[in-house]
């Protein structure tokens, strides 16, 4: 139901606006005074204020003023009553962001063609914010979905291929078993073709057991030269847009002359995104200090040596050994996975390089490791 204020300390300018509101559908509540009515629209915003010019304590043009500094206050559509010879008042009242006004005796027809259009504009963008909201949140949420499946793109493509491959494997072992066991049964030799299966499938199990242990290794993936602050750029937006770093003094220092790494673009992508993304986390819960993040980056004898900082808690020393360790999580349970590092520290070694935990200079944690680079 829409409902409208009206603001008057005559109750009987009140009860006439009532009775004509009323019975057209819409929710009248009152207020005697100024302050009265700021409580209620704080408590409550209503769809609309009829606002009586000449009040004791604060007046008319003064709550209109105090309206629209509160916050949401500018949206609601506010009819200032005057009386007749208050022309000054007026223009007051519109300078303090009266959206219309109507003169007293207020005509009945007047009042509800005025109220009707306004609580219909206001009704629409209500709508129109509502929308703007959900989709915004919405937007958030997925591009959320999208990082975190990105993330585990390595984990997740290898686990699923070698799962496929693994159940199609225990199909032929469970055939070339069970022949097996006939053969001995009849106590005869298995046959050739049987023990063949065997071997077979067990060296396909040790090809996928490596192929897990190497987890987002890059070995056959097409390496390119790209220019690693586009690069950083990308993956700095892309936390941005989703609201990771909101508050984040977020920035990358890099040799003037610029660093072309020599890598597959998706991997190193996937490398600084992972560290940024715990790095974002370590400092959302910082307060007592500015919340840093930086990537600092110079290269030496064919290596880009990169550091990604942060301003956050730091691990401690109990914890420093154990944060590349598959599953290793302090994150809440739908929140962290445990597999961050490991897919970065594979994807590190699989480029011939190293990838270490420290404090950074910020106080908080430091990972540091290199790439190759011309
Ligand atoms: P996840 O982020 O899903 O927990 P990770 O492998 O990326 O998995 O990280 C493992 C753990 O290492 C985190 O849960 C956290 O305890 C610790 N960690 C990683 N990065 C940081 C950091 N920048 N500051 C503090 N702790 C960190």
């Amino acid at each position: 139901m829409t409902t409208v204020l009206v603001v008057d300390d005559e109750p009987v300018n009140c009860d006439l606006l009532d009775a004509m509101l009323s019975p057209e559908g819409y929710e009248v509540r009152s207020a005697s005074s100024g302050e009265e009515a700021l409580a209620q629209i704080a408590a409550a915003p209503p769809d609309l204020v009829l606002l009586d010019l000449a009040m004791p304590g604060i007046d008319g043009v003064e709550a209109c003023r105090r309206i629209r500094a509160m916050p949401g206050g500018e949206l609601i559509p506010v009819v200032v009553v005057t009386a007749h010879g208050e022309r000054e008042s007026r223009i007051r009242a519109k300078a303090a962001g009266a959206d219309d006004f109507l003169a007293k005796p207020v005509d009945d027809a007047e009042l509800l063609a005025r109220v009707k259009n306004l609580t219909r504009v206001k009704a629409l963008h209500d709508l129109r914010a509502r929308r703007h909201e959900a989709l915004t949140r919405e937007l958030a949420e997925r591009s959320e979905q999208l990082l975190r499946a990105e993330r585990l793109a390595t984990v997740g493509t290898l686990a699923s291929a070698v799962g496929h491959e693994l159940n199609n494997l225990d199909a032929s072992l469970a055939l070339a078993l069970r022949g097996i066991e006939q053969a001995v049964m009849r106590a005869e030799a298995p046959s050739e073709e049987d023990l063949a299966a065997m071997q077979h499938g067990l060296r396909a199990v040790r090809a996928h057991a490596t192929q897990l242990l190497s987890l987002g290794r890059p070995g056959a993936e097409r390496v390119e030269v790209f220019d690693l602050a586009d690069l950083l750029r990308e993956v700095l937006g892309t936390l941005r847009s989703i609201g990771r770093l909101r508050g984040v003094d977020a920035e990358f220092s890099l040799p003037e002359e610029g660093v072309a790494i020599v890598a597959a673009r998706v991997r190193v992508s996937q490398v600084f995104l992972n560290l940024l993304l715990n790095a974002a986390d370590a400092v959302a819960a910082v307060t007592d200090r500015p919340k840093v993040l930086r990537v600092r980056v110079r290269v030496t004898d064919g290596r880009a040596r990169c550091a990604v900082d942060d301003s956050g808690p730091g691990i401690t020393d109990a914890l420093i050994e154990r944060v590349f360790e598959p599953w290793f999580t302090t994150k809440p349970v739908g929140q962290g996975t445990g597999l961050g590092l490991l897919v970065v520290r594979h994807i590190v070694e699989g480029y011939g390089g190293t990838v270490i935990a420290t404090r950074a200079p910020e106080g908080g944690a430091s990972f540091q490791f290199d790439l190759p680079a011309i």
